[in-house]
């Protein structure tokens, strides 16, 4: 080889070098991890109207929310908390502070549902409700569920669809901002559907009406979202 072309040889390795270790790794990849960032809304304010209105959602996200992550923030300042993955730290909830408790599932569990609202009504894909036929009993009996859950959830807290260690699909609710990943909760199993049914999500719009909330909720389920955290929970 002449000098030149070993010139563009060596050139080429070091851009392959580069460009390799600038490329994000790919998510659920373990070294992924870069920290704990507030997320970005993927729709308006508006988007959800009219089953949830403007106003509550900007207030939500940006008061509510973000409370909760500032504050988790605050109190993880200083910790190995900062470099672990939430799942990993609701795994060892009963170690840490109910600060960090309150605040990091506050902070995670609006991530969860923010992700799984959509403007546009969508039909549930055929592999996730079959999969909730075979182990609720049937769509409506699964509906049925889910709404008790969140109507007899008293005072605040959260309705979740998970998926348990088995497989298996399960309903349940948990107090203030709690989740199913947390070992202090009494039904474990790794979340693929949240609502939240604080009043602070509905009051505005609807006052002390959390049946018509909850009604308004199926038609801005992001099922496409909640399909591929059923995929990702069985290969887990
Ligand atoms: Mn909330």
């Amino acid at each position: 080889m002449k000098r030149r072309e070993y010139v563009l040889v060596f050139g080429a390795v070091l851009i392959a070098a580069f460009v390799s270790v600038t490329q994000p790794a790919f998510a659920g990849d373990g070294n992924a991890f870069e920290g704990h960032k507030f997320p970005e809304l993927k729709y308006a304010f508006n988007a959800l109207e009219p089953y949830i209105d403007a106003q509550t959602m900007e207030i939500h996200y940006t008061r509510h929310h973000k409370a909760y992550y500032t504050n988790f923030m605050t109190a993880a300042e200083g910790t190995d908390l900062l470099k672990t993955p939430m799942e990993q730290i609701f795994a060892n909830m009963s170690k840490h502070s109910a600060t960090i408790r309150n605040n990091g599932g506050g902070f995670y569990n609006h991530n969860f549902f923010w992700e799984n609202l959509s403007p546009s009504k969508q039909e549930i894909p055929a592999g996730l409700k079959n999969a909730i036929e075979k182990d609720l009993g049937s769509f409506d009996a699964f509906k049925e569920a889910f709404t008790k859950a969140a109507m007899t959830r008293f005072g605040s807290g959260w309705a979740w669809l998970s998926v348990d260690k088995n497989g298996k699909l399960f309903v349940s609710s948990t107090a203030n901002q709690d989740n199913p990943l947390m070992d202090v909760v009494e039904a474990q199993g790794t979340p693929i559907l949240g609502l939240d049914v604080w009043e602070h999500a509905y009051y505005l719009k609807y006052q002390n009406k959390r049946a018509d909330y909850v009604t308004g909720f199926w038609n801005i389920i992001d099922w496409s979202v909640v399909e591929a955290r059923y995929k990702a929970a069985l290969a887990k």
